[in-house]
């Protein structure tokens, strides 16, 4: 006798022992057979199974539904004995066929790594995928089957990444990273894993893509967004849409990424920008940074940054200055509100 293989992962497709996709007519034929395989042997009542798949028909047209897809089945599976009908019962007879779903779950409990590589491997897509109709206990249960084969795939797929980020080459840790993403793009955890092996592999670009793919995709779904702390202006340049400037614990300068780097205002983000280092302009000597760091218990008065700015004047000695509407922004800068300061001076 054949036995019977179920791939219910991705989509339905049966075989008996090595021969090819049998031919399994109808959705609910499908539905049937996946039911009685997910149950692992348990018989359920003719009843039950009628009410699952024929639940908005009458009794009597369901019971006969369920006569007629039986029958069908019975065709199809012409050679397969374990489909066992008994005491007004319907089952699959447990040692006669075995399904990828079942395998998954399997593997999962046994928490072996080679098992697990083998399971996630075969999820290719949601149990089931493409198959539904309009009957609201089956489609309850289709939902928790898919939910639960989902989980269980991510589960999996951690473990194998885990296992690979130990030993196993860094390729096949990225693949595995990058279909935990395909499954579920919210897990910011994997995103930085990610990051993290791409630039094992000095793919610095891509671990940059990375990020904004994360960045992008919580802030979608979740309303999320990422503070981003850094001295190294050339990264945050990649990673912000928005950036501050801080000064001695103040914000100086808080405008969209593109607007300050291209033209700064505040005199303090010029200076920092001017110290990013060119590689197109080799040999060229840049004026340091004027002055010293004050200390920031005993901060200048004004402006804190008056001592070492070079568009000084005696009312930033004197007055603090807030944060004011600028270009695309804000700045806190008495120059730049008086005007003496202007996109214009750096563009
Ligand atoms: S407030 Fe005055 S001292 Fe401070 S950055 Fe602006 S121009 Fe320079």
């Amino acid at each position: 006798m054949g036995r019977l293989h179920l791939n219910l992962l991705g989509g339905f497709e049966a075989r008996l022992d090595d021969g090819p996709a049998l031919a399994v007519p109808g959705r609910k034929a499908q539905a049937l057979l996946a039911y009685l395989a997910m149950s692992r042997g348990k018989p359920h009542a003719r009843g039950h199974i009628a009410d699952l798949l024929w639940g908005l028909s009458g009794d009597e047209q369901a019971r006969n539904s369920l006569r007629q897809t039986l029958h069908v089945l019975g065709r199809a599976l012409n050679g397969f004995s374990g489909l066992v009908a008994r005491d007004g019962t319907l089952a699959l007879a447990e040692t006669q066929y075995d399904a990828d779903a079942l395998a998954l779950a399997d593997a999962v409990g046994a928490a072996d790594p080679s098992a697990l590589a083998a399971a996630a491997t075969r999820f290719d897509g949601d149990f089931l995928a493409g198959l539904t109709f309009n009957e609201p206990a089956f489609q309850e249960w289709l939902e928790g089957e898919r939910r639960q084969c989902r989980d269980l795939a991510q589960t999996a797929l951690r473990t194998q990444l885990a296992h690979l980020q130990q030993s196993g080459p860094v390729d096949a840790a990225i693949n595995v990273a990058r279909r935990l993403l395909t499954l579920d793009p919210l897990q910011e955890d994997v995103h930085r894993t990610l990051m993290g092996l791409l630039l094992e592999q000095r793919r610095m670009g891509d671990a940059v893509r990375q990020y904004q793919e994360c960045r992008d995709v919580l802030q979608r779904e979740l309303g999320l967004t990422y503070l981003f702390i850094s001295h190294d202006l050339s990264v945050v340049y990649h990673m912000s849409d928005s950036v501050g400037v801080m000064y001695l614990g103040r914000l100086a300068e808080l405008r969209d990424a593109a607007s300050l780097f291209d033209t700064p205002l505040h005199p303090y983000t010029r200076l920092l920008l001017e110290t990013i280092p060119d590689l197109t302009q080799i040999g060229r000597t840049r004026a340091p940074l004027a002055g010293e760091v004050p200390n920031p218990i005993d901060p200048p008065t004004g402006c804190a940054f008056h001592p070492r700015c070079p568009f000084a004047n005696d009312r930033c000695t004197a007055e603090r200055p807030e944060l004011r509407p600028a270009p695309a922004g804000q700045v806190a800068c008495h120059g730049v509100e008086e005007g003496r300061i202007a996109e214009a001076d750096t563009a």
